[in-house]
């Protein structure tokens, strides 16, 4: 106890006046350090690092609890940040960013026509895709400063963080407290603990949002990445990305990732789902085996050996390789190019409020949400 107030005291003295990044730990195991990264209007926005013993290292900010790089050895042992992401605050903050490493909720993915009925009372959300709500609405979880606490090496290694939800935020009832614990091992897994109550009856759907792309280089499209998806079924969509409620089997099509495929092999198929995507932005149902931790997705960079494997305890992934990308420069300058990143949005199905057969996402007072995702990082030869 003594050594975490004299840690802690030094992080004042030290992260505040100087700025600089400061240990919680100093034992062995995964360390984690903190320091202020920019401000908002909403307060200041802080930067956590954890490294682990084979100097990997995961940065987030507590703006949208997002991720800011991850590093992940090459067959040769060399490290690269395999997460799109940028080195200041104002960029994140700049106008339609597409979430970028944040956490997305209340509710990821989109809500049909941004409405949706529960126990007999209907509910206008804000709509920001088209007629739909898209990862929460206008200022979703992405956008909001989340309060952080460090985890120490010595128990485990890691950050939490927490955000309220005020009850009416974005037209969704109840108030929403979410956590969201990440944490490095020295297996090189990344874990992803996310728990949520809520005031009153409330949909929730929480997934981080991650552009990957292994080569290490974010100029490179992900089109040679090979893909393996633990699904026999998907959830096709109309045009404005919203599932029909039919759970298609992927035999036989373009969306069959049960052997691994690159995403560049099929993506142009002629194929009426991947029009409607621009290419892959579809739920896939896993193939799960009871209510624990399921394989979603396997992904491989080959030239780099570099390969990462998603494990999650929910039953949709949103694999989505960056067609909506356009590398046109932002205001704060250029924005990543077409298909530079992939995402493997762990997840409830979208639009499941208005899906009665679709598995729930209503939370109710008194229960706990929860959902959990590994990122582990591997090599192969
Ligand atoms: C959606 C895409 C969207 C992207 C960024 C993904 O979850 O499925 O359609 O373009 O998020 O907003």
């Amino acid at each position: 106890m003594r050594w975490l107030i004299h840690l802690q005291y030094s992080r004042v003295l030290l992260g505040a006046a100087l700025a600089v990044a400061v240990p919680y730990g100093a034992s062995a195991g995964v360390q984690v350090s903190s320091s202020p990264w920019g401000r908002t209007n909403e307060g200041t926005v802080e930067i956590y690092k954890l490294t682990n013993a084979h100097g990997v290292e995961a940065r987030f900010i507590t703006y949208g609890a997002t991720l800011v790089s991850l590093t992940a050895p090459d067959r040769s042992g060399k490290l690269a940040n395999i997460v799109l992401g940028f080195d200041s605050l104002e960029k994140y903050v700049a106008p339609g960013v597409p979430y970028y490493g944040a956490t997305v909720g209340r509710y990821a993915n989109r809500i049909a026509k941004a409405r949706f009925t529960l126990d007999g009372k209907t509910y206008q959300l804000e709509a920001n895709d088209g007629p739909n709500t898209l990862h929460g609405g206008k200022r979703g979880f992405d956008k909001r400063i989340w309060k952080a606490e460090a985890i120490p090496a010595a128990q485990g290694g890691g950050v939490r963080m927490t955000l309220v939800s005020a009850d009416g935020e974005g037209g969704y009832p109840g108030e929403v407290t979410a956590q969201v614990l990440y944490k490095l091992d020295d297996q090189d897994n990344l874990e992803i603990d996310y728990h949520a109550t809520s005031t009153a009856p409330t949909p929730i759907n929480l997934a981080n949002h991650a552009y990957f792309n292994l080569t290490g280089d974010p100029s490179i499209p992900v089109l040679d990445h090979l893909v393996t998806i633990n699904a026999d079924r998907f959830t096709p969509v109309d045009a404005t990305l919203i599932p029909s409620g039919e759970l298609r089997p992927v035999a036989g099509t373009p969306f069959d990732f049960r052997t691994a495929h690159t995403i560049g092999s099929r993506i142009g198929a002629d194929d009426e789902q991947l029009r409607l995507g621009r290419g892959y932005d579809h739920n896939w149902v896993l193939n799960k085996t009871g209510s624990g931790m399921t394989l979603a997705a396997t992904v491989t960079e080959p030239k780099s050996g570099r390969s990462l494997e998603v494990r999650t305890t929910q039953p949709g992934v949103q694999f989505y390789t960056g067609n909506f990308m356009d590398g046109k420069p932002s205001g704060v300058g250029t924005v990543f190019a077409y298909r530079t990143g992939m995402c493997f949005e762990t997840q409830h199905f979208p639009d499941s409020p208005n899906h009665p057969a679709f598995p729930s996402t209503i939370l109710r007072p008194g229960q706990v949400y929860s959902q959990k995702t590994t990122l582990s990082l591997r090599v192969v030869k």
